[in-house]
């Protein structure tokens, strides 16, 4: 349960900044530009009461995360407000990570190549020459879907990426065990348990890609 622990800072939460819509070839060269973010994704935090409402919040983290000043958190969270919140908005789990992780990454990064243009839904830089292109799936049965995009989005992109190693990473919403030896036949690529994601970040304090990678495989 998340709850405003000192209420004079309150007015500090509220609009957060991601890096979204660049194009690759900005972001590679850390020429970034920000775009206003509404930090709770559910509109619970009460400004004026200094309170949470607890029945809207989805247990994302994010105040607690961003200002662990101003909020608090007892270890108790509500996995299946966040999981379905997720599954009614996919692009929220992109601006989520975006927020949680420490790395340089942004969102909705644009790619040309073959008279075209594809968007790269999360894009995460480890240093020096790490890039990590991740994908959301809502459901096992679209992993395959998941898979051919990212590939695509890597051959549409390889004269930009071609100096770097690149990870190709799914993070499944709604994980079925029954898919896990499915998931052998996409050796280059790793796959998330949004769910373990999510208890990675709160009771693990995980805010890098390589620990959230090593906490929360399917
Ligand atoms: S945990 Fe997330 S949903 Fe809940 S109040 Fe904080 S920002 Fe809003």
């Amino acid at each position: 349960m998340f709850t405003v622990s000192n209420d004079k800072k309150i007015n500090q939460l509220g609009i957060t900044k991601i890096v979204k819509n660049i194009n690759l070839v900005d972001f590679l060269n850390e020429v970034y530009s920000y775009s206003d973010n509404i930090l709770c994704p559910s509109h619970a935090i009460d400004i004026s009461n200094a309170s949470i409402i607890q029945n809207k919040c989805i247990s994302c983290g994010l105040c607690w995360l961003l200002t662990n000043d101003v909020i608090s958190f007892d270890q108790n969270y509500n996995e299946n407000d966040f999981m379905d919140f997720c599954k009614k908005n996919k692009m929220f789990l992109y601006a989520w990570l975006t927020l949680v992780l420490k790395e340089c990454s942004g969102i909705e990064i644009s790619s040309s190549g073959y008279s075209r243009t594809k968007r790269i839904p999360l894009i995460v830089s480890e240093k020096p020459h790490l890039i990590h292109i991740i994908s959301v799936c809502l459901s096992s049965k679209n992993i395959e879907k998941a898979y051919a995009e990212i590939d695509d989005t890597i051959d549409l992109s390889k004269t930009e990426l071609r100096s770097y190693s690149i990870k190709k990473i799914i993070i499944i919403v709604d994980f079925d065990e029954e898919y896990l030896t499915f998931l052998n036949n996409f050796q280059d690529c790793i796959f998330l348990d949004a769910k373990k994601v999510l208890k990675s970040v709160l009771l693990n304090n995980c805010r890098s890609i390589s620990k959230l990678i090593n906490l929360s495989e399917c």
